[in-house]
């Protein structure tokens, strides 16, 4: 049997979101990480009961609502069937293939907008634009066998979601479904595993890429040969 996630979101993350409290880009990470999680999405489901009990989502902000729509519809097609991580390592020829559906539809629109946008050695991501959330950026990178993304740091937070594959950063090793969090600041340069790695990465404020990396997407973009 393969093993479950290691890394789980704050239990606190669980019940905002199933409240329609949570900002959505976050609530979204959260409720794809139950696809994974059958601990985590049984928590989400208990949440929700309650607060439907409460009443809380006829309080909550217009946008947060519209959000706890879509991913209450998410979590009742996904909830009886906790994926079984694939050993699958075609990432590159099939990046949306098995991801949670949610997430597959998002990175379908963000292929017909702005496409995919190299960063680092054999890693890409794409911008999920139509998530609402002010402030915060929404990517899916993909990232090939040891490839790497360039090392950064970001004014905010950094949530990061393993969707297929497995990587490793300062902080420690990250598989199909484990949640790790970037407090602000803190400087790291993921390396994807041998199958390469799809993960949705959640990040608040400005991505500041240091070294060689920064300094050359800094000048391309001041020759507008970037966005
Ligand atoms: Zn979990």
């Amino acid at each position: 049997m393969t093993p479950g996630p290691r890394h789980h979101p704050d239990d606190a993350w669980i019940a905002a979101a199933a409240g329609g409290t949570l900002d959505p880009a976050l609530g979204l990470l959260v409720v794809a990480h139950g696809a994974y999680c059958c601990t985590c999405a049984q928590r989400f489901a208990e949440y929700e009961a309650v607060a439907a009990g409460l009443h809380c989502t006829s309080v909550a902000p217009e946008p947060c609502r519209r959000t706890q729509e879509r991913l209450s519809h998410y979590c009742r097609q996904e909830e009886t069937a906790c994926i079984t991580p694939s050993a699958d390592g075609d990432c590159c020829e099939k990046p949306f293939a098995g991801l949670p559906r949610a997430i597959g539809v998002l990175a379908e629109a963000a292929c017909r907008g702005k496409g995919w946008q190299s960063n680092g050695r054999g890693a890409r991501f794409l911008s999920l634009e139509p998530v609402e959330a002010p402030g915060t950026t929404v990517r899916l990178y993909d990232v090939g066998p040891q490839g790497c993304v360039s090392r950064h740091c970001h004014e905010g937070r950094e949530v990061a979601l393993v969707l297929r594959g497995g990587y490793r950063d300062e902080l420690g090793r990250f598989g199909p479904g484990d949640v790790e969090t970037v407090p602000p600041g803190v400087a790291h340069a993921p390396v994807a595993d041998a199958q390469g790695c799809v993960c949705l990465a959640v990040t608040e404020g400005e991505i500041r890429i240091l070294g060689l990396d920064g300094l050359l997407v800094r000048a391309f973009r001041a020759l507008r040969l970037i966005r």
